[in-house]
Parts: structure tokens; sequence; C-alpha cells
């Protein structure tokens, strides 16, 4: 690896870091970054090297075509099982309690053990529940 990738690279993962579990596309991110810092087809390029190692995951938004990258090398993620709203995007870490039930209650009766950092649940956040019922 050149000492230019290595060095995007670094400007790359210290932006994600600062933007853990948020929903991102290349073009956002390279935006964010500015022309100067990074192209548009670096940051498609460090982003799938990255996500070939298992920092990044790819996340779609809703209905929208667009690709979005989420980070989850986050110190704050490891460990974390992930929920991602389909309407709004966000993730949220669930609570490491009800997490631990669900997952020894998975264990128990399925004899399964879930890998959690590569486990999501989809659904609808409580944001977007009460937004419907508004
Ligand atoms: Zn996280
Ligand atoms: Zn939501």
């Amino acid at each position: 690896m050149s000492k230019y990738m290595t060095r995007q690279r670094k400007v790359l993962l210290s932006y994600l870091s600062g933007h853990a579990d948020e929903l991102l596309s290349a073009q956002e991110i390279a935006d964010a970054l500015g022309p100067e810092a990074m192209s548009l087809s670096a940051v498609y390029r460090n982003l799938s090297e990255l996500e070939g190692e298992g920092k990044l995951r790819r996340a779609s938004k809703g209905n929208q075509r667009e690709i979005y990258y989420q980070y989850i090398d986050a110190e704050s993620c490891k460990g974390a099982l992930h929920l991602s709203c389909k309407k709004c995007g966000k993730t949220f870490h669930m609570e490491p309690e009800a997490a631990c039930q669900l997952l020894d209650a998975v264990a128990r009766m399925e004899g399964f053990a879930v890998d959690k950092s590569d486990t999501v649940l989809y659904g609808v956040c409580g944001g977007c529940q009460e937004e419907k019922e508004r």
C-alpha cells in the first residue's frame, strides 16, 4: 500500500469514527472531506476496502436506491446489538440487558450462538412509530 493511500485511509477512518452508526453515502463522505482530501473514486475505493475488512457494512435507507455505509468498528459499537430503523435509517444500540436476554433465549431454544457484532435487527424506531400515529 502506498503512503498516499494510507493517508487517505486515515482521513476517512477518523471521519467515520466520529460518525459511527450513521448511514453515509460515498458522495456525502466525499463532500464532507472536501475534494483536496479525497476524490469520490478514492472514497469508493477505500470504503470497499474497509467493507472487506468488516469495519463497515452496507445499508439502505427506506426505499432509496443509494447505497449507504455504516461504520461499525467504533469502540462503542463493540459488543452492542444494533437496531436499525427502516424508515429513518437511524441505528440504535439495544440495551445490553435486553440484548443479553434475547441472545440467551436464542442460544437456549435454538442452540444457536448469534454473532452480535454481525447482527442487525431491522424495524421501525419509536420516533417513527409516533410520527405515524399523529
Ligand atoms: Zn454501534
Ligand atoms: Zn426511525
